[in-house]
């Protein structure tokens, strides 16, 4: 039995005209209460026109009412939007009529909340219900709508899947002893452990965030120190935007620039503290502010001075964390100094070299940015609109897969252990579409939603 509850569903402000929505047991009821003239009961999904009470007086203005009985309404129950004029008197007043009947004003959210806990929504939907009210551009419109459509919390349910056949998969082999598991059967899980980790981390790609920018439409600059990243950044923009010197360690601030690229397109370009271990306070703070902006997933430009010694670079790039490296591009700068041999541009993808100076092979590194972030920026047909917390559990849930299969490839793992750890995952999981998710987080969830929600 769900108790009717009544809230606006427009802004309260004044206007030409405003909603209200009803849902719960007798709603349908209470509304027929106020309708002074009407004898007969209203077609379901059909909209009439009505005349309401407003006022104690018994004063009624015209209305449009549409009612939906169960299972067919947004909530599963049933529910009734009104028309009414945007008045806010005579909304005030339709609203105390309802009280009178004996409904109740919905608490913030309460109406989604209703259709995740009735099942006509899964809670990766209830949440872009909240994102799409959010969303400040096109592109937030659509990724939102992909996932209030399914598409997130389909992709979830197949990683589920995946990782509960694998559960079964060793669940069945449990002889209850206590059964390690290793040598081929041990890389086979683990293989299969890397092959869901991975399926999470490519719809973590696909994350896009509610802001007017798209997240790939950022390029960050990060290479060591005297790389020649101020002076890229300075050709880049065409003028003097961050300082350049010969003394490593100059930019500790990041700086930003906005960069034309042909043809038509733009970018952020983001001059980042050098890649070096810090000696001073300083320098920690400006290299964990360079770790800060790295970790944000947006692609990276990284820059190797051709003049340096191909073995160094290359144990310079391979010691790069890998997730950053997974995002970074190598482009080897200063060739006018013409030490750079050419197994050192092969040894690097794409042979990327430029001269800042001289401005050799930069405009082949703006055509190349200019593609590189087209195959970045999720197209229409791709973002999804993630909230922190959906993006805290995947990544809560990948780490953990990486640690079971790192553990895996290092030595044994006892089988319940393992299949105790898998669960675990998958309930991480099962809290974003909100199959497992503690009350006190709905709680949390829906008090961020707007009244009439
Ligand atoms: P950052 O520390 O990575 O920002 O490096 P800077 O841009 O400050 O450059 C460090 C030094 O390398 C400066 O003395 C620059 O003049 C020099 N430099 C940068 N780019 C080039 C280039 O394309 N050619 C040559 N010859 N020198 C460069």
């Amino acid at each position: 039995m769900a108790e009717p509850i009544v809230a606006l569903a427009t802004p309260p402000s004044p206007a030409p005209l405003a909603i209200i929505r009803l849902d719960g047991d007798g709603c349908i009821e209470a509304l027929m209460a106020i309708i002074p003239q009407c004898r007969r009961s209203l077609e379901a999904r059909h909209p009439s026109a009505i005349e309401i009470l407003w006022h104690e007086d018994g004063e009624a203005v015209p209305a449009i009412a549409t009612t939906f009985l169960p299972p067919g309404s947004f909530t599963g129950g049933e529910s009734v939007e009104i028309v009414v004029p945007g008045s806010p008197p005579i909304v005030r007043g339709i609203l105390e009529q309802f009280r009178r009947q004996g409904v109740r004003p919905a608490t913030p959210g309460e109406f989604t909340r209703r259709a995740f806990v009735g099942g006509k929504i899964d809670l990766t939907r209830a949440e872009s219900v909240a994102a799409l009210i959010e969303a400040e551009d096109l592109a937030a419109v659509a990724a939102a709508r992909r996932v209030l459509e399914g598409e997130l919390a389909h992709s979830i349910g197949e990683i589920g899947s995946r990782l509960l056949d694998l559960v079964a998969f060793l669940e069945a082999g449990l002889d209850f002893t206590e059964q390690e598991v290793e040598g081929p059967r041990g890389e086979e899980v683990a293989s299969q452990i890397q092959g869901i980790a991975a399926a999470i981390s490519a719809l973590l790609d696909r994350r896009r965030e509610g802001r007017a920018e798209p997240l790939a439409q950022r390029i960050l600059l990060w290479g060591r120190p005297n790389a020649g990243k101020s002076t890229l950044l300075n050709a880049l923009v065409g003028r003097e935007a961050a300082l350049t010197s010969g003394d490593p360690g100059t930019t500790t601030d990041p700086v930003l620039a906005r960069v034309l690229l042909p043809p038509g397109g733009e970018v952020d370009v983001i001059d980042l503290a050098g890649n070096r271990t810090a000696t001073d306070a300083v320098e920690k703070r400006a290299l964990e502010l360079s770790l800060r902006w790295l970790r944000g997933g947006e692609p990276v430009l990284y820059l190797l001075d051709s003049s340096c010694r191909q073995e160094d670079l290359e144990a310079e790039w391979h010691a790069l964390d890998p997730d950053i490296r997974r995002r970074a591009m190598p482009l080897l700068t200063k060739i006018d100094l013409g030490s750079a041999e050419e197994s050192l541009v092969t040894a690097f993808a794409d042979g990327l070299a430029v001269s800042a100076l001289s401005g050799e092979g930069m405009p082949e590194l703006k055509e190349k940015m200019g593609q590189w972030l087209a195959e970045k920026t999720p197209t229409a047909g791709q973002g999804l609109l993630f909230t922190e917390r959906q993006v805290g559990c995947l990544q809560q849930c990948k780490k953990s897969l990486d640690r079971i299969r790192d553990f895996l490839a290092t030595g044994s793992i006892e089988a319940e252990l393992l299949v105790v750890d898998l669960k675990q995952s998958h309930s991480l999981l099962a809290e974003v579409t909100g199959e497992a998710t503690p009350e006190r987080i709905l709680d949390l969830i829906f008090a961020r939603f707007c009244l009439g929600k």
